[in-house]
């Protein structure tokens, strides 16, 4: 079984087939199926595990339609702070950023950390600064400026509660999500990449559970990869990523026993809404959520690309 594979989300919430277009639907899955085309090519040449999940954040941050990269949400005070983190699975070596307000790509920036820096995590001001030793590319703020979020953000900046973009309950049509994207490449190695704008009307310099490796995101040959989406703070104190790791390696918990552990009752006991996807080294792979729907896809060498969206 022991091909290479490609899993991505596009976020968990509150979706709703009853509320959800054709046309927007196709949109959606056209996202999805851009982000595992470009993480595949690079696996089927061979290339890193590590490689084809940076590839395919690159494609879902890049489209305006999730919640990450270009579509990031908006924080109370109208700005887009942007969270990402990538993990390889061989060594274990993992990089991190928060906060970042002008990078066109967090994950290339995390991936820098990882690979160019002594650090796992750089925040704000300071992981900006890095990204400039780095060739790592700035926009404006006109570049981030997608309407539809603005307007998520007006709907409830006067309440002071955050919300997971893709659980706007009086806006169904208007649910975008975080991304992520976890492979095993050729050589047999995992690894796992989560981005995200974080929840809408966030403040304070709120970080979510992407940033965090062991909470939204943790890779381990021996074990799995997994990238987390739904209420952060739920999932840091779950530490749901690396938890599901520790079930398998320690309990020896199959991918799918631990996936539901973890999802379907502790994280449902917690009151956390949310899923994740995880594949294992044998090439197991497990997409699952406790929401009413996930933005999500996967794609095996040698098989059809398949995607979901609803509970099916
Ligand atoms: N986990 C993200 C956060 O809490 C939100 C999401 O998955 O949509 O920042």
């Amino acid at each position: 079984m022991n091909k290479h594979c490609i899993v991505v989300h596009g976020g968990a919430g509150t979706i709703l087939k009853s509320t959800m277009s054709p046309e927007l639907e196709k949109l959606y899955k056209q996202g999805l199926m851009d982000a595992l085309t470009a993480g595949n090519a690079v696996l089927e040449q061979g290339g890193s595990a590590p490689d084809a999940v940076e590839a395919a954040i690159i494609q879902l941050e890049d489209n305006p339609m999730y919640n990450a990269g270009r579509g990031a949400v908006f924080t109370h005070d109208g700005k887009n702070e942007m969270d990402a983190s990538i993990m390889d699975g061989k060594d274990l070596t993992a990089g991190a950023v928060a906060g970042v307000t002008h990078i066109k790509n967090p994950i290339k920036l995390a991936r820098a950390v990882k690979d160019k820096s002594e650090f796992v995590l750089l925040c704000g001001p300071g992981a900006e600064t890095f990204a400039k030793t780095q060739n790592i590319v700035f926009e404006n703020d006109a570049y981030f400026y997608v309407q539809q979020r603005y307007d998520q953000l007006l709907q409830i900046r006067d309440s002071g509660a955050t919300q997971m973009d893709h659980s706007d309950k009086a806006q169904p049509q208007k649910k975008f999500g975080t991304v992520g994207a976890v492979a095993l490449d050729l050589h047999g190695n995992l690894a796992a990449a989560t981005s995200t704008g974080g929840m809408t009307n966030k403040q304070y310099g709120r970080a979510g559970d992407t940033p965090i490796i062991g909470a939204g995101t943790y890779a381990n040959n021996r074990t799995c990869a997994i990238s987390c989406t739904g209420h952060g703070e739920f999932f840091i104190r779950a530490v749901v990523a690396y938890d599901i790791s520790c079930l398998i390696e320690y309990k020896n918990y199959t991918l799918k026993q631990a996936c539901d552990e973890v999802v379907n009752k502790k994280l449902v006991k917690f009151g956390g809404e949310g899923g994740l996807i995880g594949l294992d080294a044998q090439g197991h792979a497990e997409l699952v959520f406790n929401s009413d729907g996930m933005y999500r896809g996967m794609k095996r060498a040698g098989e059809d690309f398949v995607l979901g969206i609803y509970r099916e």
